[in-house]
Parts: structure tokens; C-alpha cells; sequence
């Protein structure tokens, strides 16, 4: 049956939906905020960290009132080949500074908080309710459905995440490829906090964050990543869904392997897995954009593939927030002209592009591409961790110069001097 109509329905009570309906009731809006779990976050998973920036604007300090874990002061990236490693650290206490750079987060509880603060400005939560399709007058978005009941609204925030039903019900988004999203698994596994900052060299205040390249995905596209929570450490890998199929690999297999080796094994040990997840992530960027607006509804975070992935850090979180504000301000602006329709809603572009979702989107177009080209995850991780160990290795053997040792080692590994350095400018360019 159908209710009264408000201003605007979101669906979705991830970091995207959440922001928009936060500052939607803040300024006095009617809204809806739908979330098919039973609680916030209690479905939602990710690596671990979330860059603060983003939040920081619309809720200044956030992390005095938010369930932050740890402030991360310490960045690690390692490659693996076999029983090598090489890492390479870099701590910067100005990350930890007045302005803090990222935190560590448990989604289950962040985005309980997040939604709590929609709900205290004055938006509506229900949760529990799974919205199954759109209602459309004369082709226009005037509503949802869940199951027998309606919703209206002037308009429809879809914020229903990577798989978003909303977006292709709309006629916005098609059917994604499986090249274009990565799978990712991940633990929980708890340990005293005292352990975690004698393991990560980190304090109780300070965290860690540390993401892998090479065999723990089996030298396919995608890697493992580790972050230090208060009294857990969330571990995980991610996989490129296509190749994950080419390759038949289990990621829970892999998952359980990346464990028990020499790199990962003494970091847990004696810790309690307390939690296992799995989830999809957007990772084509622009590639798999849909049309961000139409008449009557607006498409924000992963529903928009809003995700940046670097290959050395993953951000997702802040441009969920940041998109979740470009349409709650795009809403406001067109209910201020009483005109919903895709003309009325077109500033939303405009705002993604004026903040920095669609510029860093843009800056990094061919990030996707150059993160799909195998031996990013093969043979340079080989490369890397074979000189090192050389480097290293003293045995009685006749020395040989560096220039020499490097110049073996490429051709043994297989990369041509030609396409290394093509390889090496195309990402110094491209990432
Ligand atoms: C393995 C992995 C690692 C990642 N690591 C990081 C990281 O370290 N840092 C980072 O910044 N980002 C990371 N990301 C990306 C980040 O998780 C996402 O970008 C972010 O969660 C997007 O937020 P969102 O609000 O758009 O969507 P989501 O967080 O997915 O929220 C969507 C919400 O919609 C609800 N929903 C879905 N369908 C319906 C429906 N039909 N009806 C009602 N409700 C519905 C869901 O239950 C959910 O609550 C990672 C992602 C993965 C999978």
C-alpha cells in the first residue's frame, strides 16, 4: 500500500546512503533510509581502513565520537615469492597528527554509528527491508517497492552497493563483466592489544596497515591486505573475479594458505578467527560507471562503481561518503527548483566533480589497466624479493657487481629490458 510521500528514500545504510540521509535530515528533509540488514553493517565488509577526509568535512573530528579502532601511522607494502619477502615501511607521525589521515574501522559498528546519526538528525531507519524494485509514473523513479509495500518519494538515492539492483531496475547500469570486480575474503582474528602493537611496532592509540603483492594470489591479479585493529587484526585477499574462474582457485583455500605462511603465520599466531567474510568490490572505475542520475533517482558509492584502487592502497569508504554528500546537496538544490527530473538532478555530476570522487577517478583512468597486467603480480614480486635475498646473501661464492646481479636477475625472470621500462613509465604515469 502505499505511504505518504518524502522527499527522498535511500536506499542502502552503507557509508554512501548513511551520508546522504544524515545530511538530508539535517537541513530539515524528509527521508527514508532503507536497509535490507537487520541492523547497519551487519552485512557489510571490507579491508579495514578508511581514509578520513571525506567524513572529516561533514562531521568535523568524527573519530572523537565515532568507534574508530586505530589512527594508521605505519604503511607497509610487501612482496612475496615462496618463502621470500621483501617490505618496504614508511611511518609518518604526521598521519597521526591533529588532522588524522585514516583510520582502522569494524564496519558492523561504524556503520551502526553512521546510521544512528542519520537517525538523530532526524531521519527515518528501517531496517530489515529488503527493496526489491522501483515504482515508476509516466517513466519516472516515484518510489520503491519491498516485497507488497510502496514507498514514495520525490526521489531515490540508490546506495544499495556494488550489486546494485536499483541502478539496472532504473535502466542506469547494465550487467558488469566478471573482469571488471574482484572477490574479496576476510578474517577477523582477535589478539591482546599489547600483542598486536609488540607484532606492528604501534602503540595502543596507533595502527598498522599493510597490503601484499605476489604469490598470496597465486600470481594472479589481486593481493592480500592486513590492518591492525584495537584487539583484532583484520586479513584478507582479493582476487579478480574473472581470473579466480580461469584459475579455479578457492579463495577460502587461499585465504587459509596465505595464513599458515612463514609472512603471515608468526603475525597471528595465537589468535582467535572470530569472524569470516566475503564481498564483492567495483574495480573497473570509470569502466563500469552507470549513468549517475535519472529522472527521479541518483546513484551514489559502489552502486556507482566508486572505488580507487592503486595496487599499494584501496579507497572505497571516502568516496562512498563524499557521493553520499554530492546527493544529499543535488537533492536539496532540486527540490529547491520542485524539479526531480534527470535536468533537475544534473547537478549531481557537477558535485562529484567539484569534489574529488570524479577528478581522482578521472587522474587515475588507467589505473585498472595497468593493475590487469599479470606480472604486476608474477614476476616482478619474484624479481623484487630474488635481488634482495641476493643482495643479502653472503656464502663463500665469488661477488658479483649490483649492476651485474640486477642485470641477471631481469633476464632470468623472464621481462625484457624494453618492457620493463615501458612497464615502469606506464606506471610512474598512470598510478
Ligand atoms: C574486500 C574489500 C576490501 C576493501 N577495502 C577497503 C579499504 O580498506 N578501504 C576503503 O576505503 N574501501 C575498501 N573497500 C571498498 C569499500 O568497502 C566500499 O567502497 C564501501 O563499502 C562502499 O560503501 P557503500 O555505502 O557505497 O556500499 P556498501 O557499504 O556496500 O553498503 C550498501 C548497503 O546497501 C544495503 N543494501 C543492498 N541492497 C539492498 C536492497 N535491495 N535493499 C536494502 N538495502 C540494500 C546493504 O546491506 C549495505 O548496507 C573494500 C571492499 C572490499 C569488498
Amino acid at each position: 500500500m502505499a505511504e505518504d510521500k518524502t522527499t527522498a528514500i535511500v536506499v542502502g545504510a552503507g557509508p554512501a546512503g548513511s551520508t546522504a540521509a544524515y545530511l538530508l535530515a539535517r537541513e530539515g528533509h524528509e527521508v527514508i533510509l532503507v536497509e535490507r540488514g537487520t541492523a547497519p553493517g551487519c552485512k557489510n565488509m571490507y579491508g579495514g581502513r578508511m581514509y578520513s577526509h571525506a567524513l572529516n568535512r561533514i562531521i568535523p573530528e568524527f573519530w572523537t565520537e565515532a568507534p574508530v579502532e586505530r589512527c594508521v601511522e605505519r604503511e607497509l607494502i610487501t612482496f612475496l615469492d615462496g618463502e621470500r619477502s621483501v617490505s618496504v615501511a614508511c611511518r609518518d607521525s604526521e598521519w597521526a597528527g591533529p588532522g588524522c589521515h585514516s583510520f582502522t574501522l569494524l564496519r558492523a559498528e561504524f556503520d551502526a554509528w553512521l546510521a544512528a546519526k542519520a537517525e538523530e538528525a532526524g531521519a527515518l531507519l528501517a531496517c530489515g527491508i529488503r527493496v526489491d524494485d522501483l515504482v515508476f509514473e509516466n517513466g519516472r523513479v516515484v518510489g520503491i517497492r519491498a516485497g507488497e509495500d510502496e514507498m514514495m518519494a520525490d526521489v531515490v538515492i540508490a546506495a544499495d552497493g556494488v550489486n546494485s539492483v536499483l541502478a539496472r531496475k532504473a535502466g542506469l547500469a547494465g550487467p558488469f563483466s566478471a573482469r571488471q570486480v574482484a572477490t574479496g575474503v576476510k578474517q577477523i582474528i582477535e589478539l591482546p592489544a599489547q600483542t598486536i602493537n609488540e607484532r606492528f611496532q604501534v602503540d595502543d592509540f596507533h595502527g598498522a596497515a599493510q597490503l601484499f603483492v605476489g604469490d598470496c594470489s597465486g600470481g594472479v591479479q589481486g593481493g592480500g591486505f592486513l590492518y591492525t585493529n584495537k584487539n583484532s587484526i583484520s586479513l584478507g585477499l582479493v582476487f579478480n573475479v574473472a581470473e579466480l574462474s580461469r584459475c579455479r582457485m578457492k579463495p577460502a583455500e587461499a585465504l587459509e594458505d596465505f595464513k599458515s605462511s612463514p609472512h603471515i603465520a608468526p603475525l597471528i599466531e595465537g589468535g582467535r578467527e572470530a569472524e569470516y567474510s566475503a564481498h564483492l568490490v567495483p574495480e573497473a572505475g570509470l569502466g563500469m560507471m552507470p549513468e549517475l542520475f535519472g529522472d527521479g533517482i541518483l546513484v551514489a558509492g559502489d552502486a556507482a562503481g566508486f572505488v580507487l584502487n592503486l595496487g599499494y592502497t584501496v579507497r572505497g569508504m571516502d568516496f562512498a561518503v563524499a557521493s553520499g554528500e554530492a546527493a544529499a546537496r543535488a537533492v536539496m538544490e532540486a527540490k529547491a527548483h520542485n524539479d526531480f527530473s534527470r535536468n533537475g538532478l544534473c547537478r549531481y555530476r557537477e558535485l562529484l566533480r567539484e569534489s574529488f570522487v570524479l577528478r581522482d577517478l578521472e587522474a587515475y583512468r588507467s589505473a585498472p589497466e595497468i593493475l590487469e597486467n599479470k606480472r604486476m603480480f608474477n614476476q616482478y614480486p619474484k624479481l623484487v624479493t630474488g635481488l634482495a635475498s641476493e643482495l643479502f646473501t653472503v656464502d663463500g661464492k665469488p661477488p658479483a657487481r649490483l649492476a651485474r646481479k640486477i642485470y641477471d636477475r631481469i633476464r632470468a625472470s623472464g621481462i625484457g629490458l624494453g618492457q620493463l621500462a615501458l612497464d615502469g613509465w606506464k606506471g610512474a604515469r598512470g598510478l
